[in-house]
């Protein structure tokens, strides 16, 4: 039976008080006052359950899972691998990494295992064998969630022969097939052998693009492979209970996300976004449209909900001005995840660290342990709001709507020297970001995949600067369009393969039949720059007037692509800057260059009204203002800093947080939300839900729920 109530509650570390156990007491109370039910335990507490190799002192802990099950609590155990004790390292050297310039790193931190060290490895399995084994059984355990954030790389003799075993798997045993892909004959980079083949380092080789990417995958590939090995006790011993890792933030690329969210039961993830910068709080780098865009991809990887697992309730200590969490913006973040899928509310951590790295990092329990302070009370407020959204539970969505953003694709993006360098790399960041934002202000969901995920079961596709195409993908995206969807791709599509070779038969490679386009040469211009856009007359694409372009000017020929919009200006003046593709039954948009944010809006409005997307309120939101259908409500989610009036249209709802009926124009008060549930006029009925797995023409398993 999957938990019915959306998890709340955090990591809990009562470890670092097991010198005051009263302490413990004192925690449970609280989180009963606060509305928690759920607690992430033991994540690095290694040094207490082994704080010597071979001998267990599980003892706390036996209470903790007792006190726990006494006062409701649901459990979600973690492995300790995040970070080992310091007996570890002094009697075995290799679990330790070593750095790109060969430097073993010495014992402190976390994250700084080797993950190839079969030593490493075999800890980790006794200590989650023990852990399984003792607590496999109690009924308030219902998840796994092993190691901890999982980043970085080591470049140890194991990690090097682990490498080149990769190489050879990916390239058959064959140095030629690897040559081709690394482009290596170009300054004399030929391997003739594979000894010769090390990581990149930068004191050493960083400028084969093939070999740097390779490293990238092989990252991946070992990660996942440290991932089931620490998992194969628990797989064994406890088959009952789903296995998750947290993912880390929206900001972090390094490893290939859908791979190892496919290697898990769940996908859980820890969401750290920056509100209070200078910028918009929703505008900016990390607010909360590029937040709902990392949620939307969390739950489209698994096509079920996923987990918030870290969030934190106050301020985040590690910004380079730490502000405080202004009142009503924690509810708003919170059920923020909530609308995108998750089935929780999880911090890191439950109760401020005394000491150590974190100790002013927000947490439900402060310092001053009471429950009247400012943090705990909106948390507890947040708690009675959560408890009203049972309903929300294991509910999945249906988004019409599919934005291509693919690790690899970016690393490949990041790693090409040219046609625009400097801090901002190529931004695909914010250049998806910027195609996304007319979604998010329309209140229309989408599903973020890679280019690997199945596109059928959508009416459009969106994917900026598809830059590498892997083997296929061009013709699953004509297949897509030959049938009826849309695609809208822009500037520096189609560039390279899966090895960053250069496809040589006219840009957008794979796409260029599709585009009906043929893009020339790229023109970069400086920040200070733009070059106007100039709307065709009954463009058909709800353009009007001129537009900006920055940084990006695609010089493209149409080759039966219809122009709906050129270039008012540079020596490419009158080229082709939108164009329009009739494929099948399909369309496919080429957008030339990173045009200003009206030309999104007028472009993609139409869009939207074109192909029939449905809206979650049917109206284009204030600015700051996002809604967002899950389980038959409809999550109203406000990042203003000042009120805002919001058009319900002409439909009446209950808003399930005050238990008011609401309808027409109403006030959103600055950092507020609402949940509402359609009122029909005669009866008030609760929505019916859509459980996860019920896609039907998606075919996949049921949704595992995390809890038994
Ligand atoms: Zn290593």
């Amino acid at each position: 039976m999957p938990f019915p109530h959306l998890l709340h509650g955090g990591d809990y570390n009562p470890e670092q008080w097991i010198r005051t156990p009263e302490v413990w007491d004192e925690d449970f109370r609280l989180m009963k006052l606060a509305g928690c039910n759920a607690i992430s335990l033991g994540i690095f507490a290694w040094a207490m359950l082994e704080p010597e190799e071979g001998r267990f002192e599980l003892g706390w802990m036996d209470t903790i899972f007792d006190k726990a099950e006494e006062n409701g609590v649901q459990v979600i155990l973690a492995t300790p691998g995040g970070a080992r004790p310091a007996w570890m390292p002094l009697k075995y050297p290799e679990v330790l990494r070593v750095d790109q310039y060969g430097r073993r790193q010495k014992w402190g931190g976390r994250h700084n295992h080797c993950f190839t060290s079969p030593v490493y490895r075999e800890k980790c399995q006794i200590i989650n064998a023990k852990l399984a084994e003792r607590y496999g059984q109690r009924p308030n355990l219902i998840l796994w969630h092993v190691n901890n954030e999982y980043s970085g790389e080591c470049h140890c003799d194991l990690c090097q022969d682990a490498f080149r075993a990769f190489l050879r798997g990916r390239y058959h045993d064959d140095l030629d097939q690897l040559n081709h892909a690394w482009w290596s004959t170009f300054w004399s980079h030929t391997i003739s052998d594979w000894s010769q083949i090390e990581p990149p380092s930068k004191i050493g080789e960083t400028q084969v693009h093939g070999h740097t990417l390779d490293w990238k995958r092989f990252i991946t590939h070992q990660t996942i492979d440290c991932f089931r090995s620490e998992s194969e006790p628990l797989r064994r011993i406890t088959p009952h209970v789903p296995i998750t890792t947290n993912l880390m933030m929206g900001g972090f690329t390094d490893v290939d996300y859908y791979k190892l969210a496919d290697a898990c039961d769940v996908v859980s993830w820890d969401s750290y976004p920056s509100y209070h910068d200078r910028s918009d709080d929703w505008l900016g780098p990390l607010g909360a449209v590029w937040t709902s865009f990392i949620h939307s991809q969390r739950r489209a990887m698994k096509d079920k909900p996923f987990l918030l697992m870290e969030s934190a309730p106050a301020m985040q200590n590690y910004k380079p001005v730490c502000k405080l969490k202004r009142p009503g913006l924690h509810a708003v973040e919170a059920l923020q995840a909530v609308g995108h899928g998750s089935d929780s509310v999880l911090y890191f951590q439950w109760r401020k660290s005394r000491g150590g790295v974190e100790k002013f990092h927000g947490a439900v329990v402060d310092h001053y342990a009471s429950e009247h302070v400012r943090t705990f009370r909106e948390v507890a407020e947040l708690g009675k709001a959560l408890a009203k959204l049972d309903g929300v539970v294991g509910t999945n969505a249906q988004p019409e709507v599919a934005f291509i953003y693919d690790y690899e694709n970016r690393w490949a993006l990041n790693e090409a020297a040219g046609p625009i360098n400097g801090k901002k790399d190529k931004d695909y960041d914010g250049v998806v970001r910027e195609h996304y934002r007319p979604f998010w202000s329309n209140g229309i969901g989408v599903d973020v995949i890679s280019q690997d995920h199945d596109f059928a079961n959508y009416k459009l596709i969106v994917a900026p600067m598809l830059y590498m195409i892997r083997p296929g993908v061009g013709e699953r995206l004509e297949r897509f369009v030959t049938g009826g969807g849309t695609l809208v791709t822009t500037f520096f599509s189609g560039v390279v393969d899966e090895s960053d070779l250069c496809f040589l038969n006219g840009f957008p490679g794979p796409l260029r039949k599709l585009m009906g386009v043929r893009a020339e040469e790229t023109d970069t211009l400086y920040d200070d720059e733009s070059v106007a856009i100039v709307s065709s007359r009954k463009n058909g694409a709800g353009l009007s007037g001129k537009y900006a372009a920055a940084q990006w000017c695609d010089l493209i020929h149409a080759e039966g692509a219809k122009v709906l919009a050129s270039y008012g200006g540079e020596f490419y003046k009158g080229w082709p800057a939108l164009t329009v593709n009739a494929h099948g039954r399909g369309r496919a948009y080429y957008i030339a260059s990173r045009n200003d944010a009206r030309f999104h809006d007028d472009f993609y409005d139409h869009l939207v009204r074109q192909l029939g997307l449905s809206r979650a309120l049917g109206v284009t939101l204030p600015e700051g203002v996002t809604a967002v259908v899950r389980g038959g409500y409809v999550f109203v989610l406000g990042f203003n800093r000042a009120d805002v009036k919001v058009n319900l249209s002409a439909r009446a709802f209950r808003d399930v947080l005050s238990g008011k009926r609401v309808s027409g124009k109403v006030v959103l008060p600055r950092y507020s939300a609402m949940v509402l549930e359609p009122v029909a006029k005669t009866q008030a009925r609760p929505p019916t839900p859509r459980r996860a797995g019920s896609r039907a023409n998606r075919g996949r398993r049921p949704a595992t729920s995390p809890a038994r």
